[in-house]
């Protein structure tokens, strides 16, 4: 059989469910298998070429192959893959990792967001005695029962509120607020006396891309402090995205507990919870809340999340702010597209990540983004992809830019997001 993206997607389908290994990669009629990747673009198996601003989601700040990162990994390889004894470069990169996040005064590495934001959440448990926990409609924080309610990203995608399979016994003890509305939390918690947590996405980029307003967070921050409850900033996104010190640096709100993932590796599987010290030290053998993974700290990923944060770190000064240019450059060209064409819509963007939204209202929540025409979406989302631009196959995801766009890649993107809305218009 000849190897083409539809030939593959059936094979696929007759041994995976649904053909694909995380929802989110599935569209109509089926998604493009890729061939390899580098810098800004992907190529597929059926010889085309796309700009990558899915960027495996927001992981790939730095882009597809960054050398610094593959040459670091190659020269682990050889040392090994996988001891499940510690090492030098676990202790390297969790000081790396609290050095740029000052709030992270203890850090355990994980190998998935999911896990980081599961433990969390435990921790938040047995730290302050108390059972329930509160996060907002719309924000994603991975794929457990904890927080796999009301949730975006793939699950707001296909309009599943909660999964089947959840335990209801878990779901019901994880509250659900409006995000912006830090009165409705405030009222809440008058009646409600056993929440161990309040979990958030400091930017909500499991939505579209939704922004806090003004003095949401800091909301949070003054509420949870009251009241004995445990911040979390789940920054899988926001980390190392948003500036060095991810979205509590740009914001400057220092969360008790923090959660990174995907840019952490730029590509490989690592992600880090970390928090106050005493909160951490909660941590099992020497604590009583159990946390343990296998791959936990594998040496590939550590090599790879020490690459990627020295690399972060050292091109700082030119990264973000030519992240933030592209990035304002593209926004405005396609909010003049849109405006000159007459569709209403609304560009929700901040530092490297934009989103347009098909509708007259603000988009401020879960509510207010459920609003938006998600038929345009779709046809923006085609004409794109035809177009040779790739972006999330979502209205509930993100746009995300990486260091690796160049001048003329962000020029090719405006030209296509042109063709795009001309077909939305039409
Ligand atoms: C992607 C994501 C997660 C889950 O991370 P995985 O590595 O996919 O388990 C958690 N929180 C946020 C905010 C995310 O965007």
């Amino acid at each position: 059989m000849m190897t083409s993206s539809k030939n593959l997607f059936s094979r696929a389908k007759k041994i995976i469910p649904s053909g694909i290994n995380s929802p989110v990669r599935y569209y109509d009629p089926y998604p493009f298998f890729v061939k390899k990747a580098k810098g800004s673009t992907l190529w597929d198996v059926d010889g085309r070429h796309y700009l990558d601003y899915c960027n495996a989601y927001g992981a790939l700040l730095l882009g597809h192959g960054r050398k610094e990162i593959i040459s670091d990994v190659k020269r682990q390889l050889g040392k090994g893959t996988l001891y499940c004894a510690p090492t030098e470069i676990e202790v390297d990169l969790s000081e790396l990792i609290s050095g740029n996040f000052p709030s992270m005064e203890k850090v355990r590495l994980v190998n998935t967001g999911s896990e980081a934001t599961m433990t969390s959440i435990r921790l938040a448990r047995g730290f302050t005695k108390k059972k329930k926990i509160v996060k907002f409609e719309g924000c994603y924080h991975g794929a457990h029962d904890y927080v796999l309610v009301k949730a975006g990203s793939g699950a707001a995608h296909i309009g599943m509120s909660v999964s089947e399979g959840s335990l209801d016994e878990v779901s019901k003890n994880t509250l659900v607020v409006q995000y912006n509305n830090s009165q409705q939390l405030q009222s809440l918690l008058e009646k409600e006396d056993d929440i161990a947590a309040v979990i958030v996405e400091p930017v909500l980029a499991n939505m579209g891309l939704v922004l806090p307003a003004k003095n949401f967070l800091n909301d949070l921050r003054k509420i949870t402090s009251e009241k004995n409850i445990v911040l979390i900033f789940d920054e899988v996104v926001t980390g190392f995205r948003m500036s060095s010190g991810g979205a509590q640096k740009y914001f400057s709100i220092q969360p008790d507990i923090t959660t990174l993932g995907k840019a952490l590796g730029n590509g490989f599987p690592i992600a880090a919870v970390g928090g106050k010290s005493e909160i951490m030290d909660m941590l099992s053998p020497e604590g009583k809340v159990y946390q343990a993974s296998t791959y936990a700290g594998n040496p590939i990923s550590v090599s790879a999340g020490i690459a990627s944060v020295k690399t972060m770190n050292k091109l700082q000064s030119k990264l973000y702010p030519k992240l933030e240019k592209n990035c304002t450059k593209l926004v405005s060209a396609i909010h003049d597209l849109a405006s000159d064409l007459k569709i209403p819509h609304q560009i929700n963007s901040i530092s490297s990540m934009f989103q347009i939204f098909f509708t007259d209202e603000p988009v401020v929540d879960y509510s207010s983004a459920k609003k938006a025409d998600m038929v345009k979406f779709k046809k923006l989302f085609e004409i794109l992809l035809k177009n040779e631009i790739f972006i999330a196959p979502s209205q509930f995801e993100t746009v995300f830019l990486s260091y690796a766009h160049s001048k003329d890649d962000v020029k090719k993107t405006i030209s296509g997001y042109e063709k795009a809305l001309k077909a939305v218009k039409s």
